[in-house]
């Protein structure tokens, strides 16, 4: 009886504790066991690797389903482009504000001066799609294989296709529309399952980056490091809290608090597609932006919008050139600016590719490639960040495109309480 008892009410304890707070628990303890443990903190990373696969699972199936809803639910084409403009549009334009503090900061800070460090490992480059590369891309030619392998931006493609022609057809749409809605409220109702297990999974995921990553890999690269986080947090506290201030008339902590759950999981698995199924929920639950904005405006924003990885690479570019000596002239700016913004577009919101994409940027200005082994190495840490980033731009223009879209509820935005 009394084990009973005790059990309840551990059980009502753990209940009650924010699932942010949790989250953010398995972020401490993740670090402080790397910490203590070293490469042994690795026998933890099947903890992390679950929850990953957990919710890449859900991430194509809850996409596809409440993309097809979300679109037949906004009846007015006239709505769907406007909203469509403001997005991309709002979207760009985060992004060339995040490569100029980036470079910005590094050109005041310089984090590469005085630095020696060799390197000798080549890059192959990644090499720029064409714009008409890129368009055709857009298509696919089998939505079944853009399934399984996960193109975020041919599975937004086919349903809002399939959106668009399941509301032209009306009525004998509708059974189609009802099996997707009730589809997609099961992987969102899974998402919210897998989510109880994401203080563990967070824990297994730091435990391992942080594990890895001893003072001697980091002291060398510690100014660098210091100076994208820096960036990462000043873009979050100037851009998006004067944009949602500014333009929405929105409280930018409350935005922070609803935004959490997402940030943190970016953090950890540093991506934004896997991190895809957390930030709906946050939208939806704590933002309060309305099913058919949310499912539109942050895949596409999961695909497109790389605010932190703009931003990370304007640094490192300049990094790189301090570090080489090479001075970079106004023009040079200029390039990095245009080519990190349209480079951030087609970077796969998977780890590690902020860094492939930076030989593009590289390659614009005349910088050698290898010189990106340097980075290389701490990659994962200033991706975390900028992949945090990515995911704070992504909802912060998805609840302002609510908000002017009238799609916005105040009372869930407003309210303290969050998941
Ligand atoms: N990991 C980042 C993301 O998923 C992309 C990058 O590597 O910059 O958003």
């Amino acid at each position: 009886m009394a084990v009973n008892h005790t059990n309840a009410l551990s059980g009502s304890l753990w209940q009650r504790i924010p699932l942010w707070q949790k989250i953010f628990a398995g972020l401490a303890s993740g670090v402080l066991t790397g910490m203590l443990l070293g490469e042994e903190a690795s026998m933890f990373k099947p903890l992390g690797d679950i929850f990953i696969n957990a919710i890449m699972m859900v991430m194509v199936p809850l996409v596809f389903s409440s993309l097809v809803v979300g679109i037949t639910a906004i009846r007015d084409p006239q709505k769907m482009g406007r909203i469509g403009i403001k997005t991309v549009s709002l979207y760009l334009l985060t992004t060339a504000f995040a490569v100029s503090i980036g470079l910005l900061l590094a050109t005041v800070l310089r984090p590469g001066a005085g630095l020696e460090l060799s390197f000798d490992t080549p890059v192959n480059p990644a090499v720029a799609p064409g714009l008409i590369e890129l368009l055709v891309g857009l298509v696919p030619r089998n939505p079944i294989e853009a399934f399984a392998s996960g193109k975020t931006l041919q599975i937004i493609v086919f349903a809002v296709g399939l959106g668009i022609s399941l509301s032209l057809i009306g009525e004998k749409g509708q059974p189609v529309v009802r099996v997707f809605d009730s589809f997609a409220e099961g992987m969102y109702k899974l998402t919210g399952i897998i989510m109880a297990f994401a203080p563990f999974g967070v824990f297994g995921l730091i435990a391992h980056v942080s594990g890895q990553y001893g003072p001697e890999v980091l002291l060398p690269l510690v100014k660098l490091i210091g100076v994208t986080y820096l960036g990462c947090i000043l873009h979050v506290v100037i851009v998006y809290a004067g944009l949602l201030r500014v333009l929405g008339k929105l409280s930018p902590l409350r935005y922070l608090q609803g935004s959490l759950d997402a940030l943190v999981v970016g953090y950890s698995t540093a991506s934004s597609t896997a991190t895809l199924p957390v930030s709906l929920r946050c939208a939806r639950k704590n933002l309060g932006v309305s099913e058919g904005v949310a499912d539109f405006v942050l895949p596409v924003g999961a695909t497109i919008n790389m605010d932190g990885t703009a931003l990370y690479q304007g640094v490192v570019v300049l990094f790189i050139a301090q570090l080489l000596g090479v001075d970079l002239s106004l023009m040079d700016y200029g390039l990095i600016v245009v080519t990190a913004t349209l480079a951030s577009i087609g970077t796969a919101a998977v780890p590690g590719s902020g860094l492939i994409m930076l030989s593009i940027i590289m390659a614009q200005v005349g910088l050698p490639l290898e010189a990106i082994a340097v980075v290389a190495g701490i990659d994962r840490i200033l991706d975390m960040a900028r992949t945090s980033v990515n995911i704070a731009g992504d909802l912060m223009v998805t609840v302002l495109v609510g908000k002017s879209e009238g799609e916005l509820n105040d009372k869930i935005f407003n309210s303290p309480s969050k998941s």
